[in-house]
């Protein structure tokens, strides 16, 4: 059951690399919306690591009179994600909304997804109106989003939109996971029992441009799939028993052809060769396939995610009662 749950106290978590031409309307823009919703907030602005002043105006940004903001600056730059992961580290509130620092989300929705959430849901994502990116950055994403969503089962549409909601439960089961490269709003799903999606405004970046070039994109890609699932190393194994089974066929319909038309289709042609030559590659593939397996198990293993995650224990009021008196142990 989805119960409507109050939130008293917000933190917005946005991660800030090389974006010195955004940040005054960002957090101008930011808290005036905050602001608005008549609840506590805070601000929480990382800087991973950027070469510009960024830094320096979040340092002033906290240091102001009556600031919001809670400065985190990382050593170096560690990407979007982790930045996003250090400012986890630090909330306070019971609900926990990222977006990006570049405009592009306008912190005008904020209101929105914090409304949504009051609904009783664990996480907010959102769906990018007239999204606009590059067709060249569109039609990938939409391909890996419509993959994400067949293999999770979670109904969501657009997982590039780091505009989303958390509460703060999941928030804190993300944390008790320690890989090292992770895709966050995949991550949410796992820990979160309702989810809901809302259409948000996309604008185009206004200032600086894309951090991410080809290989980021390619790199968060695969952070995104493997953060999910094992299932490629599976189909290896899979592919490898399809060729072999093929190889097979092809072997058998030559033996046949031989015994009933006689020897020209041969056993010394090349194509019996070919059949010979696939059920080999093929079980390669399966072997690799195996490997495969053991390697995602320990992958699997090596993050140490929560084997699983409770998040209410209803107690019956006997029980309750038995249990304050101190006549069951309280474990
Ligand atoms: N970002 C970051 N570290 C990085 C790359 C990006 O903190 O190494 C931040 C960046 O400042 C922005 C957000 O992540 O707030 C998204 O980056 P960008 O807008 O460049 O990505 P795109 O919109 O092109 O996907
Ligand atoms: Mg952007």
């Amino acid at each position: 059951m989805r119960h409507k749950q109050e939130i008293n106290f917000v933190s917005i978590v946005i991660p800030v690399y090389n974006e010195a031409a955004s940040l005054p309307e960002l957090i101008q823009r930011t808290c005036a919306a905050a602001d608005s919703m008549g609840k506590d907030y805070e601000l929480l602005l990382i800087d991973d690591g950027s070469k510009d002043n960024s830094a320096d105006q979040i340092e002033a940004a906290a240091a102001a009179e009556g600031s919001h903001v809670v400065g985190i600056i990382l050593n170096r730059n560690y990407g979007q994600h982790n930045a996003i992961m250090a400012g986890f580290e630090h909330v306070r509130g019971d609900l926990v909304v990222t977006l990006d620092a570049d405009l592009q989300n306008p912190p005008e929705e904020i209101p929105n997804l914090v409304a949504k959430a009051e609904q009783g849901y664990d996480a907010v994502g959102t769906v990018r109106k007239n999204r606009q990116d590059s067709r060249l950055r569109r039609y990938p994403s939409m391909l890996i989003n419509k993959i994400v969503k067949r293999s999770t089962g979670v109904e969501m549409n657009d997982y590039g939109c780091m505009l989303r909601a958390y509460r703060r439960h999941v928030v804190d089961a993300m944390l008790q996971c320690h890989e090292r490269s992770t895709f966050i709003p995949i991550l949410a799903n796992g820990f979160a029992r309702h989810t809901v999606e809302i259409d948000v405004a996309h604008s185009e970046r206004q200032q600086g441009e894309s951090k991410y070039n080809i290989m980021g994109l390619i790199n968060l890609m695969f952070d995104l799939l493997t953060s999910m699932t094992t299932a490629p190393l599976r189909m290896l194994s899979i592919m490898g028993g399809v060729i072999a089974t093929l190889g097979g066929l092809f072997g058998l319909v030559l033996l046949l052809m031989r015994m009933f038309y006689g020897a020209e289709w041969g056993v010394d042609g090349v194509f019996p060769l070919f059949a010979l030559l696939f059920i080999f590659i093929g079980a390669q593939f399966v072997g690799l396939g195996l490997l495969g397996e053991y390697i995602g198990r320990i992958y699997s293993d090596v993050r140490a995610r929560p084997r699983y995650y409770v998040q209410d224990v209803l107690v019956g009021e006997a029980t309750k009662q038995a249990r304050d008196n101190g006549q069951v142990a309280n474990h």
